[in-house]
């Protein structure tokens, strides 16, 4: 199939495409660079053996992404393009939905002037917000809590109201859990700008030593060790999930939300224990107050993912850890 893949040169795009590459599909990865390097493409090609094309547009400029998608004619769309951080989108609420919302529309747009109608969106967890009950159900209330998380809700919601108008879209909105890990050849990987936001890419800086210590948002939660318990997921586990929802989408017209976890959850501390052991290196680390806005716990139910896609995790936690460890050390 020839597809388009928006954010492909981002963390979970990058490999993603290295499947789909594998898979023997065309891609055109379709990304402004905002969050990522070209050099990613020679990565891609090096790890599937062949090269990805790039287009390097922004998804909010409607015409110019129109005028891609007349010339490359994909039979599906991967979409991944979007900003990501949630205090960024706090800040700059606007933005965010510039960008994840006003984006998204430009491209569905810009799919249906083509008679394109096969989409699999990356969605988050952070849909669901303040969990009433763990592990979470893809029928769980949608509850937000902030504007990045907003933004994907209406994403969500447009693709709903649009499989409503045109009973020939197939899409899949992918909520995805907390994805960790690098490609087992250390060639990609995440590599925030800056301070990371997320945990594991700050453990990762504490153990080389670029980041002095570990700040440990609260251990006064209603968890078994008091800090923050999450469904971590290895990155490769969520590109191969990308794969079974583009084959739904072949198989099935309709519109679906669907969870990618591994159904376990792991605390702070944990994960914590589990990079030290992987890394061998000391975690300094200092418990300080709750983080404004910070759950106890999420963790997916896996089990519509196996059922409709016949998809499920099969990297652990040394795994994921061990493969995060090598990417950190491959930066050097
Ligand atoms: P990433 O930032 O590494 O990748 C996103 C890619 O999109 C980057 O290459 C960036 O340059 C590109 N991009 C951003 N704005 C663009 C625009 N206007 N036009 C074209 N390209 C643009 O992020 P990621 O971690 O790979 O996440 C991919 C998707 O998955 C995002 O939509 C994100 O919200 C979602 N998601 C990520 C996580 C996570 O923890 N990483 C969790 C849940 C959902
Ligand atoms: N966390 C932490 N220190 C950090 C970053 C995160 O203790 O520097 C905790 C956070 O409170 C949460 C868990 O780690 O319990 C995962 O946070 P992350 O931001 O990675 O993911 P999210 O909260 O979005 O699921």
């Amino acid at each position: 199939m020839r597809i388009a893949v928006t954010g492909g040169a981002g963390y979970i795009g990058s490999h993603t495409c290295t499947l789909l590459l594998a898979a023997g599909h065309d891609v055109l990865i379709i990304d402004n660079f905002n969050n990522s390097k070209s050099d990613v493409l020679d990565r891609i090609e090096k790890v599937a053996g062949v090269r990805p094309r790039i287009n390097q547009t922004d998804i909010t400029q409607a015409d110019a992404l129109s005028a891609v998608f007349s010339d490359y004619r994909p039979d599906a769309v991967l979409h991944f393009a979007g900003l990501k951080a949630v205090g960024e989108a706090v800040e700059n609420p606007l933005e965010y939905y510039r960008v994840n919302v006003g984006g998204s529309v430009s491209l569905f747009q810009a799919m249906e002037n083509v008679g394109c109608n096969k989409i699999v969106f990356s969605s988050s967890a952070t849909v669901y917000g303040d969990p009433d009950q763990v592990p979470i159900v893809e029928n769980h209330p949608l509850r937000p809590t902030n504007p990045y998380g907003q933004s994907k809700r209406y994403v969500e919601k447009i693709l709903e109201d649009w499989g409503q108008a045109n009973s020939n879209l197939a899409a899949v909105n992918l909520r995805y859990f907390n994805p960790f890990g690098a490609h087992p050849t250390a060639l990609l990987g995440e590599n925030p700008q800056g301070i990371p936001n997320n945990l594991m890419p700050y453990v990762a800086q504490v153990a080389t030593g670029q980041a002095a210590e570990l700040l440990v948002f609260g251990d006064d939660y209603d968890t078994p060790d008091g800090t923050g318990v999450r469904d971590y997921i290895h990155v490769m586990d969520l590109a191969a999930a990308h794969l079974k929802a583009l084959d739904l989408t072949v198989r099935k017209a309709g519109v679906k939300a669907i969870n990618v976890g591994t159904g376990n959850g792991y605390s702070v501390m944990q994960m914590i224990n589990a990079f030290k052991r992987a890394s061998n290196r000391e975690i300094p680390y200092r418990v300080v107050d709750r983080r404004p806005g910070d759950i106890a716990e999420c963790v997916a139910d896996p089990s519509f993912a196996f059922e409709l896609l016949g998809w499920k995790s099969e990297l652990g936690l040394e795994r994921m850890c061990a493969d995060a460890w090598s990417y950190q050390n491959s930066l050097k």
